[in-house]
């Protein structure tokens, strides 16, 4: 199986599929991402929030793949926007991970509310790591299309990607349309909406249909719109699943049926990025 490659605007790479690690126990995540790791994964989500970095760079030292093999991302926890905190934190993310840097590093939450609004330095301290070569790219997570503007307007560089609520019943199509504007990539979290694409009868019937299921069906029809996904699960047979979405394709129409699933803000599962405060 071949994954495609995405090319950022920074002139790196990132594989289109990987895997996400977001509720994964740290005791568990280096048995569960060394499992990904061979059925084929090469991207691996994680974040300070997730407290299972150490687990994923255990994984990958195991796993005998070179490091340059592995796509590894990582995220600002919300505690560390101030940008002495936002250094040692980095610092610790790659101690856990076992690595002197990361492919992609997020501010997680821009958290508009706190830090008296200001997301921009800890954006300018990110192109610090970029500058050093410690992160190989650097981007953001659920950043509305304000807080883009006002990096744009305020700051150098322009993120390489936007991390944010993308899946059938939630479209983010605003946040999507300011991301590829601006030439940045967007990245689906939750893609399968936490599971729940499994309970949709148009999904299911799609998936009947061409012999798919609703995991994969909702993983292709993100990937035929060009987003880079990382689905999650701690089983092995749906590591395998999740993996087999290039051997099929969604006609015009069965992209069709599933925009047409999008109930806008109702749709959405996680956090709103405009009031989100929550600092951990
Ligand atoms: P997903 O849409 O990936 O869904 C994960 C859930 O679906 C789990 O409960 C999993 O259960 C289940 N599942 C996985 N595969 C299948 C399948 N084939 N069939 C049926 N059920 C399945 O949600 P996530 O929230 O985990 O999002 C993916 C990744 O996105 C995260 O791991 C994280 O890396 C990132 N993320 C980023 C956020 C941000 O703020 N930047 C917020 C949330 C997520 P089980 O494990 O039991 O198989």
């Amino acid at each position: 199986m071949t994954v495609p490659n995405v090319t950022l605007n920074d002139g790196n790479t990132i594989p289109q599929l990987g895997f996400g690690v977001f509720q994964v126990p740290p005791a568990e995540t280096a048995d569960v991402v060394s499992r990904a790791l061979e059925v084929g994964y090469r991207h691996i989500d994680t974040a300070q929030m997730y407290r299972n970095e150490a687990g994923v760079g255990e994984a990958i030292a195991a796993s005998g793949l070179a490091r340059d093999d592995v796509f590894v991302t990582s995220k600002l926890n919300n505690g560390f926007h101030r940008p002495d905190d936002a250094r040692r934190a980095f610092d610790e993310t790659l101690t856990r991970l076992g690595t002197d840097h990361v492919d992609l590093f997020l501010i997680h939450w821009p958290l508009p509310t706190q830090y008296g609004g200001d997301f921009v330095s800890t954006w300018e301290t990110l192109v610090e790591f970029q500058r050093d070569g410690r992160a190989r790219s650097i981007g953001v997570s659920n950043f509305q299309p304000a807080h883009l503007e006002r990096l744009a307007a305020q700051t150098e560089g322009v993120p390489a990607v936007n991390q944010v609520e993308v899946h059938p019943f939630f479209g983010n199509a605003a946040v999507r349309e300011a991301n590829r504007a601006a030439g940045i990539v967007t990245e689906a979290w939750a893609p399968i909406a936490q599971g729940k694409v499994g309970d949709d009868p148009v999904i299911v019937g799609i998936a009947e249909r061409l012999g798919q299921t609703p995991a994969q069906v909702a993983l292709r029809w993100a990937l035929q719109r060009g987003d880079v996904v990382f689905p999650k699960t701690t089983h092995t047979e749906r590591m395998r699943e999740n993996f087999d979405v290039f051997g099929f394709e969604l006609s015009d129409e069965d992209m069709a049926a599933i925009d047409g699933l999008d109930r806008g803000e109702d749709g959405r599962q996680g956090p709103h990025p405009d009031t989100m405060d929550w600092l951990g």
